[in-house]
């Protein structure tokens, strides 16, 4: 079966799970060529609902995580996305498909930050391969620091498991009426997604379901082992 057709089963999937729902994200998870996105061994596991891994204890998450999370981010064209843990760069260029359709670049953009440089590496070079590196820039760094430079952020989402719900960079760098979707909870799998809202001084707080991801590791997250 090829590529595309194994796409088309899995969105297919997702859709009858009632997990993607918008056509924006359907249609961002029909065109981008998630195979770009895993290691070669990896290939014809590419298109099954399940993280992989992609070298140093690290995954990239399952489809119905990606869809879900940009669901719940409300993602559209023109928002300015953080993204803290860019691991296979997948998740980016999603982000990017929904905040700069046609690669103009008046429109949103995705900032990615990732603390393995190995994988920030070939991040770049999926980017490039599946025509999202103008749309996606990818940082080397502690991802809970945030990213100052382009703050503030429309729209943020942390893919490790974060063992508060708003370390503070988070709080400081998310635009007024902006969106946090992060996971957190303990190293060990315990974890939880939230949605959070910022209004003024205030955060609305929604959980959504159990999660598994791998730990947030830096200074406002976990210590490394
Ligand atoms: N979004 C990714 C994708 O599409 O492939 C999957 C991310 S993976 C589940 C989580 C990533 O977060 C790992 O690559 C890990 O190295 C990274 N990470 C953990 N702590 C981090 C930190 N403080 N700053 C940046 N990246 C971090």
């Amino acid at each position: 079966m090829s590529f595309e057709n194994k796409r088309k089963n899995l969105v297919e999937n997702l859709i009858k799970r009632g997990v993607l729902i918008k056509k924006e994200v359907v249609n961002a998870m029909l065109k981008i060529p998630r195979h770009l996105f895993v290691p070669e061994g990896a290939i014809s596991s590419a298109y099954l609902d399940s993280p992989l891994s992609i070298g140093f204890d690290q995954t990239i998450s399952a489809p119905h995580m990606n869809a879900m999370m940009c669901e719940y981010l409300e993602l559209k064209e023109g928002d300015k996305v953080l993204e803290i843990g860019t691991g296979s760069g997948y998740h980016a260029a999603l982000c990017a498909e929904l905040v700069a359709p046609d690669d103009s670049e008046n429109l949103g953009h995705v900032y990615t930050i990732e603390r393995h440089e190995e994988l920030v590496i070939r991040a770049r070079m999926s980017l490039k391969e599946a025509g999202y590196d103008k749309r996606v820039t990818v940082i080397h760094g502690d991802g809970t620091l945030g990213y100052i430079k382009e703050a503030p952020y429309d729209k943020m989402l942390v893919t490790a498991a974060s063992p508060e719900k708003i370390p503070q960079p988070f709080k400081d760098q998310l635009k007024d009426g902006g969106l946090l979707c992060i996971p957190t909870g303990t190293k060990s799998f315990s974890q939880t997604l939230y949605v959070i809202k910022k209004k003024g001084d205030n955060y609305e707080i929604e959980k959504k379901c159990a999660v598994r991801f791998v730990p947030l590791i830096g200074r406002y997250g976990f210590e490394r082992n």
